[in-house]
């Protein structure tokens, strides 16, 4: 009941404004299926980005805590493991319709905690709740192979789970993330300990409301709560076999390498410099709305953002086209219908990105729109930053090596298709890179030389559907992007294989004979 107390409160905001909650919640963790408060000492509160009120805090949760959660995910394995994959499917089937069922509410705490638009929240649950619809064709994945090797003797396949694993959320997708690991985890048979981002619990503790209705037994869908401490519990706890991150640079090179250490599966997904590069033979309409999108879209918080757009030749006149229709969107609280992006997640994260954009004016690049100091009239203490165009932007400035994470476009000018694939593969990420043109030579050639790992061909920046996988690459991933999140490798990343070779012969008919060198 506790659990959804604080759930209650949050769900009731939608679609009405954002309001101050008079004696704001605690956020429960969720074990044995059911929410529990922590005996915390130390709290860390949680903002609604647009008016920075508290609306709930989540706890640095104790060491024991901690260590009885592992215990209750690693207990549940075994016979979560026993379960009959038609079993775990059939859940999977009630949590997939339970989502749809609870879109609206998942949608509202995205918006009250991390700031983006209703609408756009709406896409972060969807895409999530893909990917696990198509987790309930798991089995196709997980099915084994066979081959008769020798006279008698047949080898086969299976797909085994790992047994507990681990998935550490950043803030800025809170329902995506979490379904890009849970669905594929159970169905493959795994338990699950999920650390949300504590900047966004609400979204994941939702999910975890709706695995319990759903029919997960106790103990395969837990959450935790905390910040470092609570990632080195995970990273060094024994029982758990595997790490999925998603989040920085900084933290997740750190978890790859402390993870990897302690002998664990890791996957992890970082950082972000998107580019696009436009042609002077694109359609100059679709490209410009496409660019905005992409640019401003979720107040540039995506890991798939465009960050930065190269402009080929006379391209570079289509620029003040652009400062109109980035002008002309609304920032806004994110309840409000017309707002087209919200604000960032923490004053913090706003004054890191105002700072890279008077950086930029101090090395010498022009701030073609400047959306420093802006404030929605009802909105006065939200961490606002408009869209922001930065023109003449060299590789050499810091706007353009830091992953900046808001809506700021950095704007440069190249002579040629050539040129411009040279610049792109010089930066040191790797998640996406997008081409606009009208000509299928100009697609091939940039698909053929490009190095970013998804790539757009008319399309800002694409994020792979479920039955692919999402694929960067570069700085963009640690461990060189061998474990990639969803889709087949995702059923590979927490299954691992076992071989079977077996002989069946009647000694009557095979007289049995012994040689102790290998067969050739
Ligand atoms: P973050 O790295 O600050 O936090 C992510 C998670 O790591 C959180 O749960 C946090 O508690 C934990 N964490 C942070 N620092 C840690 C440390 N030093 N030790 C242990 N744990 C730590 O990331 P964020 O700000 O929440 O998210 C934004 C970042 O995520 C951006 O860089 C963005 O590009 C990236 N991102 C990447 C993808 C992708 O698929 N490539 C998707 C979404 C976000």
């Amino acid at each position: 009941t506790v659990g959804k107390v604080v759930l209650e409160t949050t769900a009731t905001s939608f679609p009405s404004s954002h309001r101050k909650i008079a004696e704001p919640n605690d956020t429960p963790y969720f074990v044995e299926n059911e929410f529990r408060l922590s005996t915390a000492e130390s709290f860390i509160d949680v903002h609604d980005p647009a008016t920075n009120n508290v609306v709930t805090r989540v706890p640095q949760m104790t060491k024991q805590e901690l260590q009885d959660v592992i215990s209750s995910a690693q207990k549940a394995f075994p016979s979560w493991k026993r379960t009959s994959v038609i079993a775990r499917q059939q859940i999977m089937f009630r949590f997939v319709a339970l989502i749809r069922e609870n879109w609206d509410r998942l949608a509202a705490v995205i918006t009250l905690e991390q700031g983006k638009t209703v609408a756009d929240a709406k896409g972060d649950v969807l895409r999530g709740l893909q990917v696990a619809e198509a987790a309930c064709s798991g089995p196709e994945y997980m099915k084994g192979e066979i081959l008769e090797v020798a006279k008698d003797m047949e080898t086969r396949t299976y797909r085994e789970p790992l047994g507990v694993v681990s998935v550490i959320c950043p803030f800025n997708f809170p329902a995506m993330i979490p379904l890009w690991c849970i669905p594929i985890a159970t169905i493959t048979g795994n338990t699950v300990v999920l650390k949300p981002s504590e900047r966004a619990p609400g979204a994941a503790m939702i999910l975890a409301e709706l695995a319990e209705k759903a029919g997960f037994p106790k103990g395969v869908i837990n959450v935790v709560h905390g910040a470092h401490d609570t990632v080195n519990i995970l990273l060094d706890a024994p029982e758990i076999k595997a790490i999925s991150f998603v989040g920085s640079n900084k933290a997740g090179e750190y978890i790859y390498e402390r993870g990897s250490a302690n002998g664990k599966r890791v996957q992890a997904n970082l950082g972000a410099k998107n580019h696009a590069l436009i042609l002077p033979d694109a359609d100059k309409e679709q490209t410009l709305d496409a660019i905005i999108a992409a640019a401003f879209g979720a107040a540039g918080q995506r890991c798939m953002a465009l960050s930065v757009a190269v402009f080929v030749g006379e391209t570079a006149s289509w620029l003040p086209q652009l400062v109109r229709r980035a002008k002309a969107l609304s920032v806004n609280g994110g309840f409000e219908s017309e707002a087209d992006l919200g604000p960032v997640v923490t004053p913090q994260s706003k004054a890191r990105i105002e700072k890279l954009v008077g950086s930029a004016a101090s090395e010498g690049a022009n701030i073609l729109l400047d959306g420093r100091g802006i404030k929605p009239t009802y909105y006065p203490n939200g961490n606002w930053v408009g869209p922001t165009i930065i023109t003449d932007v060299k590789p050499s400035m810091e706007c353009y090596r830091e992953e900046i994470f808001g809506p700021v476009l950095s704007c440069i000018t190249v002579d040629s298709l050539d040129e411009g694939i040279d610049l792109i593969n010089q930066n040191e990420y790797g998640n996406g890179a997008a081409l606009f043109t009208s000509s299928g030579i100009h697609a091939e050639r940039f698909r053929n030389n490009i190095e970013a790992g998804q790539v757009g061909v008319n399309v800002p920046i694409p994020v792979p559907l479920p039955m692919f996988s999402f694929s960067g690459n570069k700085r963009s991933v640690a461990g060189g992007g061998s474990n990639t999140f969803y889709g087949k490798p995702g059923v590979n990343f927490y299954t691992q294989l076992k071989t079977v070779t077996s002989k069946w012969t009647r000694r009557d008919v095979e007289p049995s004979t012994m040689g102790l060198s290998m067969p050739t």
